[in-house]
């Protein structure tokens, strides 16, 4: 036996978590399926969101939880999803021992981060050591600070960073692939570029004190940001679907986030890599406020 939805959506974060609610004030029949990992979780607060600039991910999640369960035709469920389909114009999908069905499906599952393979990364990753600095940059403002990377972009990477703080030491883990007149520019700036291999990040609580390397030459740095944390997708729905990947390892879609495929759509950070909370909580209402006025002009239409 399955149980039968207007609309499952998979993932709970600002994403699926704010498409629930608009369809949920929108008296629809919605089932939030929710393994409960986001990427963030690792950071202690998330800024740049308008009246949640410094929330712990946790409590925005809490908060979020508990205004879409005000609703009494929305239900969320801790599980984590294992398979999904479409039979006869029905999704079909299985998370921990449940089967249910959906018209529509909505795909908001997040990525997940493969952190370098430097020793201690994981101990400051979230705390001092960051991905993007729109996010975390104002908390490391003026410091001394590491930036992890070596691909073609890290040049870009090191400007932006440069807003916050000048202090910059960038780190390669190997032979820079930057161009002589690139070694040069950062030279200009006084950015040092260390290209021998990491040995380790030493630091205490979360917050980085020395990077070591390989010659046993410390570097005191307080921060950092990672340039490539090679995120990949969450929940592998190009397994189930013939659906291809955007330039930014998202998933592909129209216009209006449907798929190639009827009725089944990815929104947030699954659709474009790296949306931050609020381009995933505001396409979240965007495609419930969409979703809703299709089915209630469908329904206006049957009447008639
Ligand atoms: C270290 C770090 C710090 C960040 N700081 C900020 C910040 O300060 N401000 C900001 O705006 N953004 C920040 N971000 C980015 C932000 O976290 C994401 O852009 C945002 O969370 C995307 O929302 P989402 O709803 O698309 O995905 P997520 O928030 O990742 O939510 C996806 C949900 O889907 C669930 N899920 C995955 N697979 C399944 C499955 N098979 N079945 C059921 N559920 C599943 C996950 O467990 C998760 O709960 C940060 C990211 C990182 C990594």
């Amino acid at each position: 036996m399955s149980e039968h939805y207007e609309v499952v959506i998979i993932g709970g974060g600002a994403a699926g978590l704010n498409a629930a609610l608009v369809l949920g004030r929108s008296k629809r029949n919605v089932l939030v399926l929710d393994e409960n990992k986001a990427r963030n979780n690792v950071t202690k607060a998330s800024h740049g969101f308008l009246t949640r600039d410094g929330v712990k991910p946790e409590e925005f999640k809490e908060m979020g939880i508990g205004e879409i369960k005000a609703y009494p035709s929305v239900s969320y469920i801790e599980s984590k999803v294992t398979s999904l389909h479409k039979d006869s114009g029905l999704f079909h999908i299985h998370g921990d021992g449940q089967n249910y069905t959906a018209d529509r499906v909505i795909v908001a599952t997040g990525m997940k981060d493969e952190l370098p393979d430097i020793k201690g990364v994981d101990l400051v990753y979230g705390t001092s050591v960051f991905h993007c600095p729109y996010c975390d940059g104002w908390e490391r403002r003026e410091e001394p600070l590491a930036v992890f990377g070596n691909d073609p972009g890290i040049l870009d990477y090191v400007k932006l960073i440069y807003n916050w703080s000048q202090d910059l030491m960038i780190f390669t883990n190997g032979p820079a692939e930057i161009t002589s007149e690139e070694k040069e520019d950062l030279k200009q700036h006084g950015v040092a570029l260390i290209e021998e291999t990491v040995r380790e990040l030493v630091s205490e609580d979360g917050y980085l004190k020395h990077v070591v390397t390989e010659s046993d030459e410390v570097y005191d740095r307080s921060g950092g940001f990672i340039l490539e944390t090679s995120e990949s997708q969450s929940f592998p729905l190009h397994e189930y679907f013939d659906i291809e990947f955007t330039d930014m390892g998202g998933y592909y879609t129209k216009d209006g986030c449907e798929t190639l495929v009827d009725g089944l759509y990815v929104i947030g950070d699954s659709r474009h890599g790296f949306s931050g909370l609020l381009k995933a909580a505001s396409e979240g209402y965007e495609l419930a406020v969409a979703l809703n006025h299709e089915l209630a002009v469908n329904a206006w239409d049957r009447k008639g």
